[in-house]
């Protein structure tokens, strides 16, 4: 397969990520992407959700309550370019590891379930976007059908999610009726073939709205079709690659990606029109993916991705230069040059040795504690992306252990799962007990099954009277010190060593943060 991947470079990468509302389909639109690319022979095996490539112990947890919690990064070839579409997790309580994969992307693919129209968590994510202007491409799934009218969604999706939305086909018909889509630029019809999931059916067009054929098709419908593209060319914006790339116009399809069918006309566009690898922002400049030297930060740390292995992943993304094995590589943060000859890219979600990557890829570094969120690597210039955040948590919980033998084991498994960003471990300065914090109950779920199944540590999670985390810091060390004596009782330090506030009441933060004017709180973290 290798032999289909064009050489590195980064002008033909396109990176992006799937945004969408848990059922809209993007887990099936995945499949049919890497099918399209001919990653794979069958669609169906994309996630553990679905049985095959399951890859970890803790996966047959999410199994069991049917979400997906890990995430991956699939590389494919398609045209003239090579697609790099970083997953993201699906569930509500994971959305921080979604928010950093976002920083990672240049474009990304927004998925409507045609019947709900746009859902929270899709405006959610668009915001997150937005803070980067990321272009976004739109596809409203399940024609196949009954969904709302079309015009309504195009307006919903402008008006929601604050984005001009310029349809670049439109359905014929839904539901039983569906009869395929017209694309307003090139007047052409994709005919709709119903019932071949698991393969590619040749596209089937028909030329020219005007002709003969398509007036077969469309039959007693025809004149009706004909009036509604009148009237959606004139009320919607028309497509202009500059306003795409500005993050201010959505390109929006329709189609079934159940029923294979109006993934493949997106796709097409989608390498022609998403921005190649972007520049990117670090504390001392602005780095061009064109710049020879390697450069790259980290977005993400998985554990345990092959269970033989028991190794964690630090995903990274290349933003500048070559990767190339056995290459030296400066490790900011500690100021270190490693040499890396085991990275490791996941073409069609296995891993693989990487020989070269170029801005734009996703390589796994193998992380034996080294590496934290946000790391940058560089070819030896000290500088430090900026943008990937760390979100303060909403739940904690005081970790006690059944076996007092174990707090070895219990520290290391919470430094690590820490590192991942999955959760976060605060250590009280007055006494020596230890504090999860979550975003969500689902992760404090996952820490328990893991520090059980992978540290073997039982412990028991007792509710804890904080309400927030604030990072704490002063432009006066004096300041900081005095806030340190003063409020010492709820201070703690977080596992990255940054010093904590947790306040127990939202009236005990305000009152806090009127007091003491001089202390910064800050509810996110810049790694
Ligand atoms: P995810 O949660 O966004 O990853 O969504 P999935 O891809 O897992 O899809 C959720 C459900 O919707 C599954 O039962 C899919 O089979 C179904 N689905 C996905 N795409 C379509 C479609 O085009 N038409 C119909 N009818 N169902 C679909």
């Amino acid at each position: 397969m290798s032999d289909n991947y064009l050489p590195a470079s980064a002008s033909n990468r396109r990176t992006f990520a799937i945004i969408s509302h848990p059922d809209a389909g993007k887990t099936t639109i995945t499949e049919k992407l890497l099918l399209l690319g001919s990653a794979i022979q069958v669609a169906g095996s994309v996630k553990g959700k679905r049985g095959p490539h399951a890859t970890s112990d803790w996966m047959t947890m999410e199994q069991e309550r049917g979400i997906s919690v890990t995430s991956s990064v699939m590389q494919f070839p398609y045209h003239e370019r090579t697609v790099n579409l970083l997953d993201t997790p699906g569930h509500e309580d994971f959305s921080e590891d979604t928010y950093r994969t976002l920083t990672a992307v240049d474009s990304a693919l927004m998925v409507i379930d045609g019947a709900k129209g746009v859902e929270d968590r899709t405006i959610k994510l668009m915001n997150v976007c937005r803070l980067r202007d990321t272009p976004i491409f739109s596809f409203v799934n399940k024609l196949d059908r009954d969904i709302r009218d079309p015009i309504e969604l195009l307006d919903e999706i402008e008006d929601v999610l604050d984005i001009q939305g310029a349809p670049i086909n439109w359905p014929i018909g839904m539901g039983r009726h569906f009869k395929g889509v017209y694309n307003l630029y090139t007047d052409t019809i994709h005919c709709f073939k119903q019932g071949h999931g698991h393969t590619l059916h040749p596209d089937e067009r028909i030329q020219g709205l005007d002709s003969d054929a398509a007036r077969t098709l469309l039959d007693d419908e025809y004149d009706d079709f004909v009036d509604t593209i009148d009237l959606v060319r004139g009320a919607s914006h028309e497509f202009s690659l500059e306003e795409f790339l500005a993050g201010r116009l959505s390109p929006v399809y329709f189609g079934t990606a159940l029923a294979n069918f109006g993934v493949r006309e997106m796709l097409d566009d989608f390498v022609e029109w998403a921005p190649k690898p972007q520049a990117r922002e670090t504390t001392v400049r602005t780095v061009a993916a064109e710049e020879s030297d390697f450069s790259g930060f980290v977005f993400k740390i998985q554990a345990n991705m092959d269970p033989k292995h028991r190794d964690r992943i630090a995903f990274l993304r290349v933003c500048s230069g070559q990767y190339t094995k056995g290459m030296k590589m400066h490790h900011v943060r500690l100021g270190k040059e490693l040499r890396i000859a085991d990275a490791v890219s996941f073409k069609a979600g296995d891993r693989v040795l990487v020989e070269q990557a170029c801005a734009g890829d996703i390589i796994g570094l193998h992380n034996h504690g080294t590496i934290q969120l946000g790391d940058t690597f560089t070819a030896g210039e000290s500088l430090q992306f900026t943008g990937i955040p760390h979100f303060a948590p909403e739940l904690f919980r005081r970790i006690r252990l059944k076996d007092p033998m174990k707090a070895k084991q219990l520290q290391k498994g919470l430094q690590q799962l820490s590192e991942e960003g999955s959760t976060q471990v605060f250590s009280p300065l007055r006494s020596s007990d230890l504090i999860v914090g979550a975003v969500g109950q689902l992760q404090f779920d996952v820490v328990a099954y893991r520090l059980k199944d992978e540290y073997k540590v039982e412990a028991i999670y007792e509710p804890v009277s904080v309400y927030t985390a604030r990072w704490v810091d002063a432009k006066d060390p004096r300041k900081l010190e005095e806030f340190r004596k003063k409020a010492e009782e709820h201070l703690s330090v977080d596992g990255g060593g940054h010093l904590t506030y947790l306040a127990p009441t939202r009236v005990n933060l305000n009152l806090m943060q009127e007091r003491y004017p001089d202390i910064v709180f800050r509810a996110t973290r810049e790694h």
